[in-house]
């Protein structure tokens, strides 16, 4: 495999030259690279960087959105063999301090001249703008005095990258993505969509998320294709690209296309993008409803991909060999072995039943930095990693998510998963976006629904509930609704889960 024939994610960037040097790599707002320039770029900012007294070992914290100036910056910090810590400015400072203060960051960086809000921090933490070569627009504070992480392998099972999960759902953990870790999940991605010099790629997903680091961008960089990035899911100027500009591979996360549909809606008119010949949704489940309305808009299969960050992405996928017209997570990848276990037991289930997700694969993460408590929990001696996932198998290799471990409701004894409730609610024609969270009241628990209405039209809540009595058992029917202009969603788009679940327990009480 040729990814174990890299020992560093830069040597993806070294290669260029030969792959694609004319070829434009990087199609961002701050700049374009060819892969001639964006190697020359690298080795501009690495010398930069050094200079700035950043070593081996070193943490640096990258507060970003997507730009081609932080693809050029991980590139560097790879060079010297220190770990990105890379961060999205679109979450609260307080908690950018706090994962600067966990991972001892020697210095920290900012996307300053694409995004107002790492500008922002930039100001508050009295960073200037550092001189990079033909890389312009990042501010840097000064390197503090930290100590780098010694005896780090040789290989490419050295740290690359330290991505603090979003916590959607709890406390953000620190996750120790190796080089390995990431040029495999590039792999895979890049053979996936068939990644080569001349696809244009749209990278709308953050790069501070697993998804868009390892399989968009990465990914995009290991086939020499073009990658075209930008900061921000805005639904109607994301459409006007992949209408207009030759975009032939989309990735997102469910919402995004939840979001095409709802514009196709307000608008009237299809929204069709005319050379996409690959896309695919992940990060969340993938409502069956949503893959099937954009499958006849678009003309194409949306595939469907399962992965977590402490597991660099890629686990399986639909593929064109292995299409789903349901909402399968499609096949493992190759290389990926997987159990579904009883949770109790530990046991392995037949097939058919639910488990526990197991998976042991190239891409299981090298641990949470300064927590082996926690790493011990899901981290296996024997390298199986437990992802907290509900799933089951079917006898000739596909599998299906059926929730999460935390997500889980337990209604008067029975299991209700928010993603079945979530798709019947979904099928609402005024229905734009829903979430599902549990409530505890009594020692029991309660199906609570989040809606957002089709922007511009209004539902009564007799109308969901005739709707959700059309489709739903009587036990897996929410208690309440909530309708919300804008679910709050994470950078990546993901909704964020934790803090409706609060909202929900603050209206019981
Ligand atoms: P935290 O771990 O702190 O809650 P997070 O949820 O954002 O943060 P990620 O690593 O982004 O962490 O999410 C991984 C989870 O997303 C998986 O465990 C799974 O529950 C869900 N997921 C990812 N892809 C799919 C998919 N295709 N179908 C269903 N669920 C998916």
């Amino acid at each position: 495999d040729a990814w174990r024939s890299f020992h560093r994610i830069h040597d993806l960037v070294d290669r260029l030259p030969d792959l694609a040097g004319e070829e434009v790599i990087i199609r961002a707002l701050d700049h374009v690279f060819t892969g001639n320039e964006l190697k020359a770029a690298v080795d501009s900012a690495e010398t930069a960087l050094r200079a700035h007294g950043i070593r081996q070992g070193d943490r640096v914290l990258l507060v970003n959105e997507n730009c081609a100036a932080l693809c050029v910056l991980i590139f560097a910090v790879s060079r010297i063999g220190a770990w990105s810590a890379i961060v999205n400015a679109r979450i609260a400072k307080a908690e950018i301090d706090r994962i600067a203060a966990h991972c001892k960051a020697r210095a920290r960086f900012y996307t300053g001249a694409i995004s107002e809000p790492a500008a922002a921090m930039a100001v508050a933490d009295g960073a200037d703008d550092i001189d990079l070569g033909p890389t312009t627009g990042i501010q840097a504070t000064p390197a503090v005095d930290e100590v780098p992480e010694a005896g780090e392998p040789e290989d490419g099972s050295a740290v690359a990258v330290l991505l603090y999960t979003s916590g959607t759902t709890g406390q953000p953990k620190g996750v120790m993505l190796t080089h390995w870790n990431l040029l495999f999940t590039a792999q895979r991605s890049a053979e996936l969509r068939g990644t080569k010099p001349g696809e244009r790629t749209l990278g709308v997903l953050p790069i501070s998320h697993v998804f868009g680091l390892s399989s968009v961008f990465i990914g995009t960089v290991f086939g020499a294709g073009e990658l075209i990035l930008r900061s921000r899911f805005v639904p109607r100027d994301i459409a006007d690209l992949l209408e207009n500009d030759d975009v032939t591979i989309f990735q997102g996360v469910p919402a995004m296309y939840a979001h095409f549909l709802e514009l196709a809606t307000v608008r009237g008119t299809p929204m069709a993008p005319p050379k996409i010949r690959y896309t695919s949704a992940g990060g969340a489940p993938l409502d069956l409803s949503i893959k099937q309305r954009i499958e006849a808009m678009w003309k194409v299969q949306l595939k469907n991909g399962y992965g977590l960050t402490e597991t660099t992405a890629g686990v399986c996928a639909t593929t064109l060999e292995y299409p789903a017209d349901d909402d399968s997570v499609g096949v493992l990848f190759k290389s990926v072995e997987a159990r579904i276990v009883d949770a109790n037991t530990l046991e392995d289930m037949p097939n058919g039943e639910i488990g526990e997700f197991w998976v042991r694969s190239p891409g299981n993460m090298k641990g949470y930095y300064h927590n082996p408590e926690e790493t011990a929990k899901v981290l296996l001696p024997d390298g199986w990693y437990r992802t907290g996932d509900f799933a089951k198998r079917t006898a000739d290799g596909y599998f299906y998510i059926v929730g999460r471990l935390k997500e889980l409701i337990i209604r008067s004894g029975f299991n209700v998963y928010p993603i079945d409730v979530e798709t019947a609610l979904n099928s609402h024609p005024d229905v734009a976006l829903s979430a599902v969270v549990g409530r505890s009241v009594d020692g029991n628990e309660e199906v609570v629904a989040f809606v957002q209405p089709i922007a511009g039209r209004t539902i009564t809540m007799e109308a969901l509930r005739a709707h959700a009595e059309a489709s739903l058992a009587p036990y897996k029917r929410p208690s309440e609704y909530i309708f919300s202009d804008n679910l709050p969603v994470t950078p990546a788009g993901k909704i964020l889960k934790n803090s409706l679940r609060e909202e929900a327990q603050t209206r019981a009480a």
